[in-house]
């Protein structure tokens, strides 16, 4: 018996998802730039996949962006932004974004940038009164608002609907990296005060190295210099076989989303949950005091360590995560637990358990079975 609970990781593609991309290597492999009868059929089935992301999204198919990730979507409009708006050298963010909005901010910092985070609460919610005030007090100087909206390590929802509206309030331009939230609840950019979002295929049973920048009411300077594709904001020969696998996943999670079968996954994510507090009395849930999204739970063991957890889980066919980073051969903690107050006991002990819209009652009954057992294992060799 296997469990993959390391999902908002990466998502396994569906079996239409890889056949979509084998044909597209098969039979529409030509330059969706050519004027031929082929080029323009690869063109035809890239400008499908358009509107099927575009769809998933709400958005217009020329307000979509195809890029290699969620990371270059942050980092093209972060930096796209920012050059756009040369007099402008402020940035507001929040200390619990993912590396792919902090490394771009800290880059900034390099070149003259203030980059002010926003504080959040013990289980990681954004202030939004404290945001207000900091819109009010650099209003003339910012460049753009950069908030996520579903935490990758936590679940937490961020209320970017609020967040959206003070930022039209003040006229600055929000963007929000929803890598997590794309294909897993209903999102409409449209309907929402949010002028831009990043997001990733393969988070949505999608294919690695696509992604899209979905981006409204303004203009970006290019940050990848080539060719006039995708409207001339970013060069490159577009990564065909990538966006149509990215296509038929965009359609099946806008399935999955129009549908009313999260309830029951969030039933199976609480279950696990509930079971792993009443079975280990050290378990802590991070970030339960929140709203958050069905599918994740990071959970913390203080003082055990989330490197032999892990391990353990993996020899037993279960796959999770945990916030820290090993460099060097030391661990990094996770900075989103990090702000969010905990200490290094109790972050060092922490792992996150994710679902998919594939994950079964059987492996989640499997996971209850077997991390308690490790956990009691490890308790046992490190008594707490
Ligand atoms: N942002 C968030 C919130 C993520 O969870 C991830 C993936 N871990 C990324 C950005 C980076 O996405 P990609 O792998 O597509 O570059």
């Amino acid at each position: 018996m296997q469990a993959y609970l390391d999902n908002n990781a990466s998502t396994k593609p569906t079996p239409e998802v890889t056949e979509a991309m084998v044909q597209s290597l098969h039979d529409d492999w030509a330059n969706p730039s050519s004027l031929h009868r082929a080029g323009q059929k690869a063109r035809q089935k890239m400008e499908l996949a358009r509107e099927q992301v575009t769809a998933l999204i709400g958005c217009k198919p020329s307000e979509l962006i195809f890029t290699s990730g969620a990371t270059e979507a942050n980092n093209l409009f972060i930096r796209g932004i920012c050059e756009l708006k040369p007099d402008k050298k402020t940035i507001i963010t929040t200390n619990i974004e993912h590396a792919a909005i902090k490394e771009p901010c800290n880059r900034l910092i390099k070149h003259g940038y203030n980059i002010i985070h926003t504080p959040i609460n013990a289980d990681g919610v954004v202030d939004t009164d404290a945001l207000k005030t900091l819109l009010n007090e650099n209003q003339s100087d910012l460049a753009l608002v950069s908030i996520h909206a579903i935490n990758n390590e936590t679940g937490v929802i961020q209320p970017y609907q609020t967040i959206g509206q003070l930022c039209k309030e003040h006229n600055i331009l929000y963007h929000s990296d929803a890598t997590q939230a794309i294909g897993k609840i209903p999102f409409n950019l449209t309907e929402l005060p949010i002028d831009a979002i990043s997001f990733s295929a393969h988070k949505l049973h999608g294919p690695k190295g696509i992604g899209g920048l979905a981006l409204q009411h303004t203009r970006l300077f290019p940050q990848i210099l080539g060719g006039p594709h995708e409207r001339e904001r970013r060069g490159g020969t577009e990564n065909t076989p990538a966006i149509s696998g990215f296509g038929v996943a965009a359609q099946q999670a806008k399935e999955f989303v129009d549908s009313d079968k999260s309830p029951q996954l969030e039933k199976l994510r609480d279950k696990l949950e509930h079971t792993i507090l009443s079975q280990i009395d050290i378990a802590i849930v991070n970030g339960a005091g929140a709203k958050r999204i069905w599918n994740t739970s990071n959970i913390s063991f203080p003082a055990l360590g989330s490197e032999a957890i892990l391990l353990m889980l993996s020899e037993r066919g279960i796959s999770a995560a945990s916030g820290s980073a090993c460099s060097s051969g030391a661990m990094t903690p996770s900075s989103v637990l990090t702000n969010m107050g905990l200490d290094e006991k109790t972050i060092h002990g922490s792992i996150r358990l994710s679902l998919s819209r594939f994950s079964t009652p059987e492996e989640i009954d499997y996971a209850i079975e077997n991390i308690p057992v490790v956990i009691k294992k490890l308790q046992a060799i490190l008594p707490v």
